[in-house]
């Protein structure tokens, strides 16, 4: 039975950053450190960086109670051991298991989740999904797709995570929207997935690749190739550049064929829309837009009536939902 005054510590690993935090039971961070690594970084010097982290966090924490220590990392992991996958932004650490590394080494119970997935069950119990049940609209079923600089995706069904078979499941990014041979390579190894064609590094790929084909004369793009970030073409979309324009269509149109997919799937009454590139849509007033197109590829009315909106927990749905799986087991 855990205490009202315990806390958890959570971390939200993700490919450049290792974030450590102290929440109480409503989601409040208490405290926070980070510790960045480079891409190469060998495993143990990764491993001994996290674990400094957590070290800390557990300093901090005392006299109060800590009731577990909850872990959301960028990647595929199994969610019994908390052994990695072949994490593409974390290779170092394919095939460690972090929960029974942890509990030996620290003294308290471990869960580790995928980053998406928990970033979702963070969004359901403390960020749109608490809002929503707030006014009485408790959801049942949610969605939620970071987009940055991957795609990432988890579904929460009832309060819990859907996982699949090996903890693998909701890979929304890699959901196939352009099945032509000549389609976007993603990152996957596969052609013309959703993160292929709509997350941040696919918008900046693109505006390089355009920008080279030439067509787009007038766009302020044209001279900024070398510092191309996704952010920059949002913003230029903003103040009407025409090549700018063309790309975030592109995005909006596979963002929306990519959730009509998500509604007939899994038939959620709220997605949420989480990461940087999602924030730049925002920005652009989008989201409305995405809404409407994703309803005129629904099968049914019912399939149309969802929410779409943007994550409620800012920069922190990971840690947060790191902090709920403790809650969750604890
Ligand atoms: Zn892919």
């Amino acid at each position: 039975m855990t205490q009202a005054s315990e806390l958890a510590v959570a971390m939200d690993w993700g490919g450049t950053w290792i974030r450590v935090g102290v929440l109480d039971r409503d989601g409040q961070i208490l405290w926070q450190d980070r510790v960045g690594h480079a891409r190469g970084t060998g495993k143990d010097e990764l491993l001994g960086l996290a674990e400094g982290l957590l070290r800390q966090a557990i300093d901090w924490c005392a006299p109060r109670a800590i009731a577990g220590i909850g872990v959301a990392i960028a990647g595929p992991v199994e969610p019994e051991n908390g052994t990695m996958y072949q994490p593409p932004n974390l290779p170092a650490l394919d095939g460690v298991s972090l929960k029974p590394l942890w509990e030996s080494n620290l003294g308290y119970p471990v869960w580790v989740g995928n980053d998406a997935n928990l970033a979702a069950l963070g969004e359901f119990h403390l960020g749109a999904g608490r809002t929503m049940a707030k006014a009485g609209m408790l959801p049942k079923t949610l969605v939620y797709l970071t987009i940055s600089t991957g795609i990432g995706g988890g579904v929460i069904e009832q309060g819990k995570m859907l996982l699949g078979a090996d903890g693998l499941a909701a890979e929304i990014g890699h959901m196939c929207i352009d099945s032509r041979d000549d389609a976007i390579e993603c990152q996957c190894g596969v052609r013309g997935c959703l993160e292929a064609l709509a997350s941040g590094t696919a918008i900046a790929n693109i505006t390089r690749e355009r920008i080279a084909r030439g067509g787009f004369p007038s766009s302020t793009l044209t001279s900024e190739s070398d510092s191309m970030t996704s952010a920059t073409v949002l913003q230029a979309a903003g103040q009407g550049d025409s090549l700018a324009v063309s790309i975030v269509d592109g995005v909006v149109f596979a963002l929306s064929v990519g959730l009509a997919n998500v509604l007939h799937l899994y038939n959620p009454d709220l997605i949420v829309l989480g990461g940087g590139v999602t924030s730049g849509l925002v920005e652009l007033d989008l989201l409305p837009r995405i809404q409407e197109r994703v309803k005129t590829r629904a099968m049914s009315d019912l399939h149309k009536e969802f929410r779409l909106v943007a994550s409620y927990l800012g920069d922190d749905p990971g840690m947060v939902g790191a902090a709920t799986l403790v809650w969750q087991n604890a």
